[in-house]
């Protein structure tokens, strides 16, 4: 079969290229054999492809990417009894390493040096065929979320954070959050707007364009705000429609999480999701920052990857987009690539204007 693979820490390495297929073997009773129907593309899709990260797994030279992947379940081994073949599934992309989060299933908390992650390191993805998972590792997709299924792992990354700033907030026994600001308005800062505004915040979202563009628009539909960063300084969107109670950070670029610091209401909460893999430097405000968080009791905290708690979440939370907002989110499926063939056309399209999602149907969705 076909896959799309990297040679990793090799910029520009992706091809397509023949590699064995994947079948349930008599020891796999517990394997499920999934069709691949369509993978999301990321950023860190195109790090890896430039070379900045990534690894094959253990015997292999290459790395099949894709970790963003949606496909069909075509067969079960025999002590499968929580899927059958025809189920829609998402793969949960880190696999449990040795740690004590690990351990209790909480693989997106490890603290081991390596972690094992579906397309990103170590572990194949799912820029292929068909893949071998075991039925833990899968979690159900109703097939009324077929069209927008391949949302569901960016959604889990924005709700782990977001259920990571609830279960910290416990800390306060009366957190009543009632504005939120959404830093970025890419896939994942969209997301984190549809999330908070079905936990029925005043969401704003700031973000670099002057709208009304696709993105803003997208945020209106929402029922949230949208506020340029070229026409509205972070400082005065707090002033104008803070306090924050939740700032959550996606715009990939690492000193606003320090103008965040400043923007954040007392008692707030930030959450930290941009993966920055530069070296680069700011000078910041401290004493004020840090004064701030002292006098405000305000929390900072990172955020990474996510469990099949967040991915059962997430299937509820896309569930009641499209019941309360729907066709909101098929709207950010902007660019489809049809076939594995035309993966590196995909590239080009991730960070150009005009798109948010693009992603690679594989195979045809019925
Ligand atoms: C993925 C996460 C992953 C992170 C770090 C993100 O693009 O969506 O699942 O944990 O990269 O590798
Ligand atoms: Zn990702």
């Amino acid at each position: 079969m076909k896959a799309i693979t990297v040679i990793p820490r090799q910029p520009d390495s992706s091809s397509l290229r023949d590699v064995p297929e994947p079948q349930l073997g008599p020891d796999d009773r517990r394997g499920v054999r999934v069709k691949v129907l369509r993978v999301g593309l990321d950023g860190t899709d195109k790090e890896i492809n430039a070379g900045e990260y990534g690894a094959p797994p253990p015997g292999f030279d290459y790395l099949i990417l894709g970790h963003e992947g949606f496909g069909v379940v075509t067969e079960v081994g025999p002590d499968v009894t929580e899927l059958a073949p025809g189920d829609h599934v998402v793969a949960i992309v880190r696999q449990p390493g040795d740690s004590v989060y690990d351990r209790i299933g909480n693989p997106d908390f490890t603290t081991d040096d390596t972690y094992h992650e579906h397309g990103i390191n170590l572990v194949h993805g799912f820029l292929t065929e068909y893949y071998v998972e075991q039925a833990e590792r899968l979690v159900l997709v109703p097939a009324g979320l077929r069209e927008i299924g391949v949302l569901l792992e960016p959604t889990t990354v924005v709700e782990k954070g977001i259920n990571q700033a609830y279960e910290i907030q416990r800390r306060l026994k009366v957190w009543q959050p009632r504005r939120a600001a959404v830093l970025g308005a890419g896939t994942v800062g969209l997301l984190a707007a549809m999330v908070l505004r079905l936990r029925g915040l005043d969401v704003t979202v700031l973000a670099l364009e002057e709208g009304p563009y696709l993105n803003s628009e997208l945020v209106e539909a929402l029922g949230a705000r949208y506020v340029s960063t070229r026409q509205v300084s972070m400082e005065q969107a707090a002033e104008s429609h803070g306090p924050f109670d939740l700032i959550f950070e996606a715009t990939g670029f690492s000193p606003l999480a320090f103008q965040a610091m400043g923007a954040l209401g007392r008692n707030g909460v930030l959450v930290l999701a941009s993966v920055t893999g530069g070296d680069r430097r700011v000078e910041i405000p401290s004493d004020a920052l840090n004064l701030g968080f002292v006098l405000g009791n305000k929390v900072m905290v990172g955020t990474v990857n996510a469990s099949r708690r967040d991915f059962e979440a997430s299937v509820a939370n896309l569930a009641s987009s499209e019941a309360r907002w729907p066709g909101w989110a098929t709207r950010l499926l902007t660019h489809r690539v049809d076939g594995l063939t035309d993966c590196p056309k995909a590239f080009e399209l991730l960070g150009s204007p005009g798109v948010i999602k693009a992603y690679v149907q594989v195979s045809d969705l019925d």
